[in-house]
């Protein structure tokens, strides 16, 4: 297995991913087996070895997921929308549904993307992210109430699911404009991003 976390000068083929299989993000919770069916879908799970599976971020988290026992590989790219419909639990469950996975066995790698302090939100996604956890306060920002860790809230969902080995990137994409996209950072600075994101990438 290898992956990698792209930044914002990084492609598949950059990265030494070439023959990625690529999808259209809805910011939903679509899962999708690699298999050229579907194409819509904010995460991908394979078992195809040499067949890399990749989404694309830019303040949002990609979690990436790898499974040595069932030999089985997933990304899944969630924002606040996927937090909110838990697409990391959605996606654990697939993988156990076609692959036999189990959540014990998975290693879990959460990307670079917005910190808490950096994401201010509404109630409502604050209270849409929590409402996924049974640990309720596992994603609130310490002396920023209208704040939300994204990171945070997705790997109390991983940690809630069962998964024990997870490791979390320390960058934050909103603080960190000359080496990642960032959403917040363009809207705030009159950038026009484009559909340029940073890549997430893994294959069996
Ligand atoms: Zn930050």
């Amino acid at each position: 297995m290898r992956y990698a976390f792209g930044t914002r000068y990084d492609t598949a083929e950059s990265l030494g991913f070439p023959g990625a299989y690529d999808v259209r993000q809805m910011r939903a919770d679509n899962v999708i087996i690699a298999d050229g069916k579907y194409h819509e879908a904010d995460a991908i799970v394979t078992n195809q070895p040499g067949l890399p599976i990749f989404v694309k971020a830019a303040d949002c988290v990609p979690i990436l997921l790898y499974d040595p026992i069932a030999n089985c590989v997933a990304a899944i790219h969630s924002g606040w929308q996927g937090t909110a419909l838990n697409i990391v639990a959605k996606t654990i469950a697939t993988l156990s549904e076609v692959y036999g996975s189990m959540p014990d066995n998975l290693q879990a790698f959460i990307g670079p993307a917005i910190c808490g302090d950096c994401y201010e939100v509404g109630d409502q996604v604050i209270t849409a992210v929590t409402d996924t956890l049974n640990d309720k306060v596992a994603a609130i920002v310490p002396g920023k109430p209208k704040n939300i860790d994204l990171k945070s809230a997705v790997k109390q969902q991983l940690v809630e699911c069962g998964v024990k080995q997870i490791t979390v990137h320390p960058d934050c994409t909103r603080a960190d404009p000359d080496k990642y996209w960032s959403h917040r950072y363009s809207v705030a600075n009159g950038i026009e991003r484009g559909g340029n994101n940073n890549i997430s990438i893994i294959c069996l």
